[in-house]
């Protein structure tokens, strides 16, 4: 049978209709960072009644300045979010300071915030991000993201030819000293609490050929004058000059919700992160993830692009459910 062209109706309606109350939308964001404020522009433009739920701590705060970012590169992350908030209001997107506490899913979402309210919604994005947790170094918390840093894209520009140290907080630590050569030539690699024996001979010789001095022994402190680090402690008093300090943090990614409504998570060095298509969807209808929530390696314009990305799937879900439910 072939289907008639369908004209207005009262049994069709309009796409950017509320169909619903004040506490229910088409979509919720769960997280304001680069991507779920990414999703929440792609759905207001889209004319999608969405919400934005933000606890307000995103993972570069302890940074001054984010680089990378075509565009943007030096903008300090608090700038570079309070724009982000302006666009999606400019479209409609509500966003709240609250931190989503429990959601469920009974074909559509119940999503619970701290503050006791419920909302209720189609789709459900999970921009969370994840927490860094850093090794425990006396003095060294109070310097992330300045002088103590983990991610040579972000701040090996800034810090290149100075004097730097690796702290290995893991095998995986080899990597970083090899990689941060590239930003400096005088690197020294702190074994800390990583005994020699944990190196292979492909590490040894490839500290050795990159020019990386390998220093055995605790850090147990750094030195800091005037503000900035000047050098690194070992538990035998030594102290080596240094003016930047690599520590990776262990990645710890904000994953609870996802665990909460069942979503299959994939195991990885850097913690448990959801199977995702690639559009971000995950292993539940209508649960989606983005940025640091989906994966360990997104830097900001990744996480912005992946947020896009569930934003603009998300509006085409909604429309083609909406459109298959209509009689004609
Ligand atoms: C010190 C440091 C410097 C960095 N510098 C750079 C850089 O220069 N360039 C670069 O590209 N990347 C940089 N990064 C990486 C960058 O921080 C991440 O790529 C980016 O923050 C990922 O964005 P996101 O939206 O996934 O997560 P986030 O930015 O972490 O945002 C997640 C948001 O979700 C909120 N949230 C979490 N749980 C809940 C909940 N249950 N309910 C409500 N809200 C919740 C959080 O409070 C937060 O506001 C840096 C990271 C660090 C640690």
């Amino acid at each position: 049978m072939r289907l008639s062209i369908p004209r207005a109706s009262s049994d069709r309606r309009p796409m950017t209709e509320n169909r619903t109350e004040n506490n229910t939308y088409e979509a919720v964001v769960v997280g304001g960072g680069a991507a779920g404020l990414s999703a929440a522009l792609v759905l207001g433009r889209a004319r999608r009644r969405a919400l934005v739920v933000d606890a307000g701590e995103p993972r570069n705060t302890p940074s001054p300045h984010m680089h990378g970012y075509l565009s943007r590169d030096g903008m300090s992350p608090a700038e570079f979010l309070a724009i982000g908030r302006e666009e999606i209001a400019r479209y409609g997107v509500e966003l709240v300071r609250d931190r989503v506490v429990d959601a469920t899913r009974d074909g559509d979402f119940s999503v619970v915030l701290a503050s006791g309210r419920t909302v209720r919604a189609r789709q459900l994005v999970i921009a969370t991000g994840l927490k860094d947790e850093l090794p425990d170094v006396p003095g060294l918390a109070e310097r992330f993201g300045r002088d103590v840093v983990h991610c040579p894209y972000c701040h090996g520009w800034e810090a290149r030819d100075l004097p730097t140290g690796v702290l290995a907080t893991s095998p995986l630590s080899v990597h970083q000293a090899l990689m941060v050569t590239q930003w400096s030539k005088d690197v020294r690699f702190f074994l800390h609490e990583l005994s020699e024996s944990a190196l292979t001979d492909d590490d040894l010789r490839r500290l050795a050929a990159a020019g990386v001095t390998v220093v055995p022994g605790k850090v147990t402190g750094l030195v800091v004058a005037d503000d900035r680090l000047t050098g690194v402690r070992l538990s035998d008093g030594t102290v080596h000059d240094r003016e930047v300090l690599y520590a990776a943090p262990r990645a710890v990614p904000n994953n609870h919700l996802l665990v909460r409504l069942g979503a299959e998570l994939r195991e990885t060095p850097f913690g448990a992160y959801p199977v995702i298509d690639e559009r971000g969807l995950t292993t539940v209808p209508g649960l989606w993830a983005a940025g640091n929530a989906s994966g360990f390696a997104e830097q900001v314009i990744n996480a912005a692009s992946r947020g896009y990305r569930a934003g603009a799937a998300i509006n085409g879900e909604l429309l083609m459910t909406d459109l298959d439910s209509v009689r004609v």
